[in-house]
């Protein structure tokens, strides 16, 4: 339900006045002339909302004063459009919010985005006989959904409209008035109740009434009958006459008809007497928003850099969810991996080759000859074997430069230089040696 006051007050604020909050009431100056004599008062006004601390001087506002009556009248012809803005700046204490654990934060830049909320105030009137009831609602959506507003506990102020956008205004509407029909539900069906049970009474007893006549009706129409029954046994020719034309006059199924009419009629003038009336009017759409802050954030580690974004909003004090680019766990400490990702602790490590950190998602795997945890950049495949090796176990091939992992060479036994196990070369005395120093003897014994 919406509160008297903030409509009241809302009213007057959206009419550019001043309204000061003395406290115990409020005191409105610069109301327009046209209003000032539409609401017949006299600013500056002081309005008083608790009967308590009404003194007599000013105006009591409630549902039953002329005041609000009249503002009602007044919205009801011209439903009044408000633009407020939620004053939020971005915290000093953000970068207290965004835990770093292995890197430094380098910059903030901040960009600003706004979020809306729509308010829509309605009044619902309920008519039925002589009963008039009157019931105010106030219904926020945010995102195409109801949500509970309450505005007391912000710092608002007047928006600009070149700020804001209105795009959202027409599907609120929609949801809103939905909304409005559950909310009126139950007191729609509570003064429905009692009006049904009327109506079943009276229903009733003019159905009783009706009976008795078209049983009296019925009646007279049988006696009739058997008179004219007993005058043709009496063969008396003008009486039959005389008493058929009175059957016709009186007794014809036209004339049973007439009564059933007008026993028809009278129950649907009951029915609509009783009927429902609703009324809902909009008073009053308000347009709310505030900033979103998106925060361009630069962090470095040993003088790597990595941006990212985070979105921070300033009504729910949160900060945009950062997931582990690797294990994709919501994160509460920031690393960043020399790889270029995001990445939590745990999934943070140090290459034993490189030294540098490095998530999981950036390592290789671990070496199949020292058993070291290395880096993308750190390891090598044997083109051999396929093994993976850290850059330190892999052997340069003498003179072609190539690298094979520590099985798939062998040091020649004449000249201890590293060879590759399949180029070996069987001497005659049963020795394994390279192919160079299997050239060399061959150049000897020639
Ligand atoms: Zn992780
Ligand atoms: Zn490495
Ligand atoms: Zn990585
Ligand atoms: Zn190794
Ligand atoms: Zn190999
Ligand atoms: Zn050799």
């Amino acid at each position: 339900m919406l509160e008297l006051k903030e409509l009241i007050l809302g009213f007057f604020k959206s009419l550019k006045c001043d309204v000061e909050d003395k406290g115990e009431f409020f005191i409105i100056k610069n109301i327009p002339e046209k209003v000032e004599k539409f609401l017949d008062l006299t600013s500056p006004a002081k309005l008083y909302f608790i009967k308590e601390n009404y003194s007599g001087e000013g105006y009591l506002i409630d549902e039953t004063s002329n005041v609000f009556k009249k503002i009602k009248d007044y919205l009801k012809n011209s439903p009044s459009k408000t633009l407020l803005k939620i004053d939020f700046d971005l915290p000093n204490n953000i970068k207290d919010k965004i835990r770093l654990r292995n890197c430094s934060l380098d910059k903030i830049e901040k960009k600003n985005e706004n979020n809306y909320f729509s308010r829509f105030s309605f009044i619902t009137t309920l008519m039925a006989l002589n009963k008039t009831d009157h019931i105010s609602n106030e219904i926020f959506v945010h995102e195409g959904k109801i949500v509970n507003g309450d505005l007391s506990s912000y710092q608002v102020s007047e928006g600009d409209i070149k700020e804001a956008s209105t795009e959202h205004l027409e599907a609120d509407y929609l949801v809103a008035r939905e909304n409005l029909k559950v909310l009126l539900k139950d007191k729609i069906s509570e003064f429905g109740v009692d009006l049904g049970i009327k109506l079943k009474k009276e229903i009733e007893r003019i159905n009783i009434h009706y009976n008795h006549i078209l049983e009296e009706f019925e009646a007279n129409k049988d006696s009739l009958l058997k008179r004219i029954n007993a005058a043709g046994l009496n063969n008396d020719i003008e009486k039959i006459k005389k008493l058929k034309e009175m059957l016709e006059l009186s007794f014809s199924e036209k004339e049973e008809k007439k009564i059933k009419n007008e026993r028809d009629i009278i129950s649907g003038n009951e029915r609509s007497k009783y009927s429902l009336n609703i009324d809902h009017k909009l008073i009053n759409t308000t347009v709310i928003y505030y900033p979103i802050f998106k925060i361009q954030v630069t962090l470095s580690e040993a003088g790597f850099s990595k941006n990212f974004e985070l979105v921070y909003n300033p009504l729910t004090e949160e900060l945009s969810q950062i997931k582990c680019d690797s294990c994709k766990t919501q994160l509460d400490q920031i690393n960043v991996c020399r790889g270029g990702h995001i990445c939590c602790s745990s999934c943070l490590h140090l290459c034993n080759e490189c030294g540098k950190r490095y998530c999981r998602l950036c390592f290789a795997g671990i070496c199949n000859n020292c058993g070291k945890l290395v880096c993308n950049n750190c390891a090598r495949k044997c083109s051999d074997c396929g093994s993976l090796n850290c850059k330190n176990c892999m052997r340069k091939i003498g003179k072609t430069g190539l690298e094979k992992c520590s099985n798939c060479i062998v040091y020649c036994s004449s000249c201890s230089a590293i060879t590759d196990k399949k180029q070996l070369v069987r001497t005659s005395d049963g020795r394994m040696i390279c192919r160079d120093c299997s050239s060399k003897i061959k150049h000897a014994i020639h």
